[in-house]
């Protein structure tokens, strides 16, 4: 079959909810893909700030393949080991002490969303429901998380949502202060929003709202889908900040591409779940263990987060550069490795003459280019994407 054939099978036979790029990735190792042509790509976009060791890396292809071949499913009607280590790996590296597992952001948000509401219902009762999230938040497609994000574009059509939402912009404690009520039991957002357009709030914004959290007594809830694994710099967005949530939701990077989720949460929230109140078949799954497992340990005992960190400022400082050029560039800015060129103008077409060029980046909310490559970056990839930019953005 050829690329061609390929493309029209896929639409032919495929739901419609998705405007692909025409090409057909066959081939991924470290920070390349390559499309059935042969052709090669830089890849800065990581499958959306998931495979932040690179494509089909060793550590993470070695324990799946070992796992694979020793126990892939059998439920959580038994203990396996991957899923202790997981959880014990995971507590012993952030503010939690307990953790759910599940499959994806959308997944470990719902779970979030249950176990914030079970929290309030016990402390509580039946009154204290309501969550309060962020303008032009991400939080995913389920009809909880799509309601949970604060964007009509998500929610059109698909009405009536779930009761027991309010929205307030991000970044404005006043907005926040204002929107709390009796009704309250707690504040949902991302440390940085991703999809949003990689937009990062004032340096006291995540402090003054667990302030406000612990004033009021209610539950702040970070969702680290896109933020968590080491994305900013550090292992968690929260650590920039200081401070502690009381529950985090995690997927993305977790598994390096293999699906994986999990919600994260301090005993004395956690223990507002027993057996019966939350569950999914695959959650915790031996294999999704398996990858999570090698993919933390890999960031943490290679000094990954340092890493990041360098190569984040490293191309922080070439895109600043590249502004001084470029008037359609209007801001720059980023953490770790979640890196962003606010434009002028519509970004579409300069990630489709990336492509061209050989070098994948993302486009979001239309005039955001979002950059999100693996760890494992050299500075002489950076220089490639900023060469690239430079050609294309001359044209502009
Ligand atoms: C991607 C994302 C989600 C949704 O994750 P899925 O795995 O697609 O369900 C939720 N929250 C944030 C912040 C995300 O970036």
């Amino acid at each position: 079959m050829n690329e061609k054939e390929l493309m029209a099978l896929a639409d032919e036979n495929i739901m419609n909810t998705y405007k692909r790029f025409h090409i057909v990735l066959v081939k991924g190792l470290g920070q390349k893909v390559w499309d059935v042509n042969g052709k090669e790509y830089l890849d800065f976009v990581s499958g959306i700030a998931v495979c932040s060791l690179g494509h089909s890396h060793p550590q993470v292809v070695a324990a799946l393949k070992e796992q694979v071949e020793k126990l892939t499913h059998v439920s959580n009607l038994y203990y396996t080991e991957p899923q202790a280590r997981l959880a014990k790996l995971l507590t012993d590296n952030s503010f939690a002490d307990k953790v759910f597992f599940c499959n994806s952001g959308a997944e470990a948000n719902e779970a979030a969303i249950k176990l914030a509401r079970k929290y309030a219902h016990e402390k509580s009762g039946d009154d204290t429901f309501e969550l309060i999230t962020m303008k032009d938040s991400f939080h995913g497609r389920t009809m909880a998380t799509i309601t949970a994000t604060g964007q009509e574009k998500f929610q059109f059509g698909f009405t009536p949502l779930l009761e027991g939402f309010t929205y307030v912009p991000f970044n404005d404690l006043n907005a926040l202060e204002n929107a709390i009520t009796k009704k309250t039991c707690g504040i949902m957002l991302e440390p940085i929003q991703g999809e949003g357009g990689v937009i990062i709030p004032d340096v006291q914004y995540l402090a003054a709202i667990r302030e406000m959290c612990y004033r009021h007594d209610i539950l702040m809830i970070l969702d680290e889908v896109q933020t968590g694994i080491g994305r900013t710099g550090k292992l968690f967005g929260y650590e920039h900040s200081g401070i502690r949530p009381d529950i985090m939701t995690l997927a993305k990077a977790l598994g390096n591409g293999f699906p994986v989720g999990a919600m994260l949460a301090t005993d004395k929230v956690a223990k507002a779940f027993s057996p019966g109140n939350h569950a999914s078949t695959f959650g915790g799954n031996p294999l999704a263990m398996a990858a999570a497992i090698a993919t933390v340990e890999t960031i943490l005992q290679e000094g990954l987060l340092d890493v990041c960190q360098k190569r984040g400022e490293y191309f922080l400082t070439q895109l600043k550069k590249l502004q001084t050029k470029h008037k359609v560039i209007k801001e720059v800015r980023g953490m770790g490795l979640m890196i962003a060129c606010g434009l002028t103008i519509e970004g579409g077409d300069i990630v489709n003459e990336c492509m061209k060029k050989g070098v994948l980046i993302n486009c979001t909310g239309g005039k955001t280019l979002r950059f999100v490559p693996p760890f494992i970056i050299s500075n002489q990839d950076v220089d490639q994407v900023i060469n690239v930019l430079d050609e294309v953005l001359e044209v502009k």
